[in-house]
């Protein structure tokens, strides 16, 4: 059984791809170069498939003219407390983005005969992004059965969210048991030497490697 895995080169989506591995799909990870703002999460992504040694398919998508402070230099990534992320839809959300990389992901799994596509969202430790809610991906099936030739037949793509409803904790603890190269992933949204530690995306990796008893291999600025 074939997927296609959506990898960004971050914690998330890198131990979704350990479980689809380990439960036996034969995986093409999918990485799409959306234009964000640093090219950091790209070489995460080719050295998390090296590791791995899966087919990888880097797609060029660009989102010109999107707005998001993850595409556009002049919008400010902004720092967070814990406390504060989850609550509002923050300036690093990508218009309709889930929407645009699962379409990409169900076309391409349609044309190589893969039954499922997995993406790493999450709905619990997330900044309050709508297209990570479990409400979207059942819209989204429901498309899918009615918008594709695969869907017609009978048996749609199927989208799988294994850490949709796990905390940050949960997931690293499911990526340490796969054994999954966390080491190799990058979640932060600045692209720097060194992890910043105060993005959204920062703070809840820290959140989650400390949960969980863990220390993140990755190395952050202070
Ligand atoms: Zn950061």
């Amino acid at each position: 059984m074939k997927a296609i895995c959506l990898l960004s080169g971050g914690l998330d989506s890198t131990v979704t791809l350990a479980y689809a591995l380990h439960q036996g799909y034969e995986v093409t990870a999918l990485t799409i170069n959306y234009g964000q703002r640093h090219k950091r999460e790209l070489d995460a992504a080719r050295a998390v498939v090296a590791h791995y040694k899966v087919p990888h398919i880097l797609m060029e998508f660009p989102l010109t003219g999107f707005r998001s402070a993850l595409t556009d230099e002049s919008i400010p990534v902004p720092d967070r407390r814990p406390e504060e992320i989850g609550y509002d839809i923050p300036e690093t959300y990508v218009p309709a983005r889930n929407i645009v990389f699962l379409s990409l992901a169900a076309g391409l799994a349609e044309s190589v005969d893969a039954s499922a596509v997995f993406i790493g969202a999450n709905s619990i430790d997330y900044s309050g992004y709508p297209d990570c809610r479990p409400e979207f991906f059942q819209s989204f099936e429901s498309m899918l059965e009615v918008g594709t030739k695969r869907g017609v037949l009978g048996h749609p793509v199927r989208i799988e969210h294994p850490i949709l409803k796990k905390t940050k904790a949960e997931i690293v603890k499911m990526g340490m048991k796969l054994q999954a190269p966390l080491h190799l992933t990058w979640s932060c949204y600045r692209g720097g030497e060194k992890a910043c530690g105060h993005c959204d995306s920062c703070v809840l990796r820290l959140k989650g490697f400390k949960e969980a008893g863990a220390k993140d291999p990755v190395p952050y600025e202070d």
